[in-house]
């Protein structure tokens, strides 16, 4: 076996633990690989070892990857970074999921009446640093509101990144309930992106249902240009 695949079945088996630990079943759970600064290739090597879903934090990165690789069969891009307005329509156009939903401005970038609907999530900040990405909690759901809305958009749950500093089990039950929140307003809105390389398990124990996951998959990433 190769590490690529070595490290993704390791990671999968813990995923597995994390969720008979949690009393879950593991099939509710999508591993999501976070490939952003690695070249192509690895996605295809991911793709060949049957990774289906992959993430970027980038525009830029996103479509010049799926440029470079053509069609992937069964392949979801998920794009997971700060997002500019004035970046939407290309990130619209690359990604099959946007998890980084965060302001007004941003919904009605992404809308569109005449395509088919683009799934994306409310980013939640879980710190009390405005600064950082995502909209306060209390705003969560008054954002979920605009987004059922708009045409073109699919709202699917809740995405948020655990404060660095912080014990991420506490943050992560704060976007449960946010999430459970969002629900009163958006049946459907079932998904909780949650849970990196390092706090993983933990995320699987307050409900997350997509996990991304770069470092421990991948290996190091390259320097960011
Ligand atoms: C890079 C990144 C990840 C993956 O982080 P690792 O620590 O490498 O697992 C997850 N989520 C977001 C938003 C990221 O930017």
């Amino acid at each position: 076996m190769t590490s690529l695949a070595s490290r993704l079945a390791e990671v999968d088996g813990s995923i597995a633990d994390a969720a008979r630990s949690a009393g879950r079943d593991a099939s509710d759970i999508t591993r999501i690989v976070v490939t952003k600064f690695h070249p192509a290739s690895l996605v295809r090597d991911l793709h060949d070892l049957g990774v289906r879903d992959v993430a970027e934090n980038r525009q830029q990165e996103l479509t010049a990857k799926r440029a470079e690789l053509g069609e992937l069969d069964g392949m979801r891009w998920h794009f997971v970074g700060q997002l500019q307005s004035k970046k939407a329509r290309a990130v619209r156009d690359a990604a099959d999921v946007v998890h980084s939903l965060d302001r007004d401005k941003l919904v009605s970038a992404l809308a569109d009446p005449g395509a088919g609907a683009l799934d994306v999530l409310v980013q939640v900040n879980l710190t009390d640093d405005p600064g950082r990405g995502g909209v306060a909690p209390a705003e969560a759901e008054r954002l979920a509101e605009r987004i059922e809305e708009a045409d073109g958009l699919h709202l699917r749950g809740v995405m948020a990144v655990a404060p660095l500093g912080e014990e991420p089990a506490p943050a992560f039950e704060r976007l449960a309930r946010v999430a459970e929140r969002i629900r009163a307003v958006a049946p459907d809105a079932s998904w909780i992106s949650a849970g990196m390389s390092q706090d993983f398990p933990d995320a699987i124990a307050f409900g997350a249902t997509h996990l991304r996951i770069g470092t421990a998959i991948t290996g190091p990433r390259p320097p960011q240009d």
